[in-house]
């Protein structure tokens, strides 16, 4: 089929669109409107159909003569050097026990839990137990700092948190429960119970009364059956925040059924992934693409995921590869930073591996640069897949349907604007509609397709603020970023709304002269950011991490290749080179804080930067 058709229909008839794709997933009881939009811009999908989360990614496949004795989990670990690979039916014991020790602990449909947990199996096991039980977990992403962790506290207000003792980076054990109690204590939203994993990394005071130890309740619930709870399809199944790239982040509640379904047509129409095959996603569950592509959505669609703790690069850079080999996975998931991490590491690690299970691999998250995608798409000899979305839509705005039609990608472009979603750019200073070529912000005209946020969860009126304006009588989401549409309907993301440059009148994308920047042959990264100047309004300043420190590149050299890009106008004010950059702990370039360095303002809130070292080469690169 044309893929154009496809979208079309979306688009002209959505109701008939998606009722269709809602028969991907198990409902118990079918939905009497597809679609409720009388409360613009909230949208209600599936309206009164009864469905569950777990039940379509877990019990469905464990009907007699069906695939539950196949893997569903397989859990890597390269910290402890473990590996666990459960099966459906085990899977649906594990989170039946874990549901019945959350309902023993007092849970009930709709308490939130909140679960700050390492990459270990325990932690899916414990969001799909929350998923059968009609209770909206949280997950944060494992190690975050005390204050981050007590704002979700008091945002979420959950009567339990899971955690564990520890998590694990390069082999030095994190302890989580001193980082947890802290948290607790500077929330006012205490929880009335802690549910610990204790896996004999580190110490753990136990607080008397509160503090449950996983194994011990685990073992009195080994029998456990509880059923599935049926829940209408607009009711909440998580809370997740974005990753605090621009700013204080947002709480993004989302749905039930909208969710299943979305994921299911994505597996299907983008993933393009066949039940009992294996899908490798190697984010972190505290991030969306955990959410929906190691947790739910390969699930739903009955493959087996693989949920990986450790580094890219240990024991050595060969490490995914291997998992690739041994599980013979057919998709792949990660993001543009991981990969330029492994262009700087020697190839024949990578090359040590059979690799020819795997069909593509997807990258998101972040501008995927030319050089990076041609590299990796050299070494794997597969389609790179790049795919362009946001924690709150939970699943692709733009990138290629394969499993609609095998369309071409364009080197510098996620692709083309997802079923289901009208995408649109607008020109910030009219608001009128961009013609090709013309750059503007990326908008979608409400409502949002299924599995896209209901709302900033318990503030509606935040949700409205944030993210919609209305233009001749329709509802516009913005993304906040920026990007141009050329003639064949490819967008190309040109930075962020708050990172775009004007310099003497040009108004330039930060990440237009970053993808320039990075296709010099010794550049393995770069941040570009606009500074305040007194003469142009603003100037580009570049940070760039060289591959080969000792090699003779000089700031002419990498002023050079962008003048003859992109014109004397994009041309940075600086080039600095250092060796890491400030990014957040999803790996996202901080450049609000690399701005305000550069602009001699406060960094900003940092609670979500990986390592704030970072930020002090900037500063010293500066003063030099
Ligand atoms: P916050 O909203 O809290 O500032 P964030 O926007 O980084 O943080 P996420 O939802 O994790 O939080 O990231 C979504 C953003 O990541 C997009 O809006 C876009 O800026 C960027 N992004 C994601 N995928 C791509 C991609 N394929 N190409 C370019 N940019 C991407
Ligand atoms: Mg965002």
């Amino acid at each position: 089929m044309k893929y154009a058709d496809f979208y079309q229909r979306s688009i002209v008839t959505p109701e008939q669109f998606w009722q269709d794709e809602a028969a991907l997933i198990d409902w118990n009881t079918p939905f009497t409107q597809v679609l409720d939009y009388a409360n613009p811009p909230f949208a209600r999908w599936f309206v009164g159909g009864r469905t569950n989360l777990c039940h379509n990614a877990v019990d469905r496949w464990c009907l007699p003569g069906g695939q539950g004795d196949k893997p569903a989990l397989i859990a890597v670990s390269t910290e402890t050097n473990t590996e666990r690979s459960y099966s459906f039916k085990e899977l649906h014991a594990e989170v039946q026990r874990f549901a019945a020790m959350m309902q023993s602990l007092g849970v009930r449909k709709g308490d939130r839990v909140l679960i700050y947990m390492p990459m270990i199996a325990e932690a899916a096991f414990a969001m799909l137990a929350c998923a059968r039980i009609g209770a909206v977990h949280s997950v944060v992403f494992g190690g975050f700092a005390a204050n981050s962790l007590a704002s979700r506290i008091d945002d979420a207000k959950p009567v339990l948190i899971v955690s564990a003792d520890a998590g694990s980076r390069n082999g030095k054990a994190i302890p989580y429960k001193p980082l947890l109690d802290e948290a607790i204590a500077l929330s006012s939203a205490k929880p009335s119970r802690v549910l610990l994993v204790d896996r004999g990394l580190a110490p753990m005071e136990r607080v008397e009364g509160r503090d449950v130890d996983c194994a011990a309740l685990r073992a009195s619930h080994l029998a456990a059956q509880v059923p599935v709870t049926w829940l209408e399809s607009n009711e909440p199944s998580y809370i997740l925040y974005t990753s605090g790239t621009t700013g204080k982040p947002k709480g993004v509640q989302r749905d039930v059924g909208g969710y299943a379904v979305a994921l299911a047509a994505s597996m299907k129409y983008n993933f393009c992934g066949n039940a009992g095959e294996t899908f490798f996603a190697t984010s972190d569950i505290g991030w969306v693409v955990g959410h929906s592509y190691i947790v739910y959505g390969p699930l739903i669609a009955g493959m087996a995921t693989i949920m990986y703790e450790g580094l890219p690069i240990c024991p050595d850079p060969g490490i995914w590869w291997s998992i690739v080999e041994k599980y013979k996975v057919t998709r792949m998931f990660s993001a543009p930073t991981a990969i330029r991490v492994l262009r700087k590491q020697e190839p024949q690690f990578m090359r040590k591996y059979d690799k020819s299970s795997l069909k593509a691999l997807y990258l998101a998250g972040e501008p995927l640069d030319e050089t990076t995608s041609s590299w990796i798409a050299g070494e794997l000899g597969v389609p790179i897949i790049d795919n362009y979305w946001q924690t709150e839509t939970g699943w692709p705005i733009l990138s290629i349907a394969k499993g609609i039609e095998d369309a071409p990608t364009k080197l510098g472009s996620p692709g083309v604007a997802m079923y289901g979603y009208k995408v649109k750019l607008v020109n910030e200073s009219t608001g009128v509609e961009c013609s090709a070529n013309e750059k503007g912000v990326v908008m979608i005209e409400g409502p949002l397709p299924p599995g896209c946020m209901q709302t900033v969860y318990g503030n509606d009126q935040r949700f409205v603020d944030t993210y919609w304006t209305e233009s001749n009588g329709k509802m516009l989401y913005s993304t906040f970023d920026w990007g141009v549409r050329d003639a064949d309907g490819y967008y190309f993301i040109l930075g962020r709304t708050d990172d775009v440059i004007n310099v003497a009148g040009h108004r330039l994308g930060t990440r237009e002269i970053e993808e320039s920047i990075t296709s010099h042959p010794n550049v393995s990264e770069v941040a570009v950011v606009g500074v305040e100047d007194k003469l142009k309004g603003q100037v580009a300043v570049a940070f760039a991490i060289l591959k080969d420190a000792n090699a003779a590149t000089s700031e002419q050299d990498v002023m050079a290749v962008v003048d003859r890009q992109l014109g004397a106008v994009a041309r940075p004010a600086r080039v600095y080179f250092v060796t890491q950059l400030p990014k957040t702990r999803s790996g996202k370039l901080l450049r609000r804080s690399i701005q305000a360095i550069c602009e001699g303002r406060n960094p900003g809130d940092l609670t979500s930067i990986e390592d704030p070292a970072s930020l002090q080469q900037i500063q010293r690169a500066l003063e030099k």
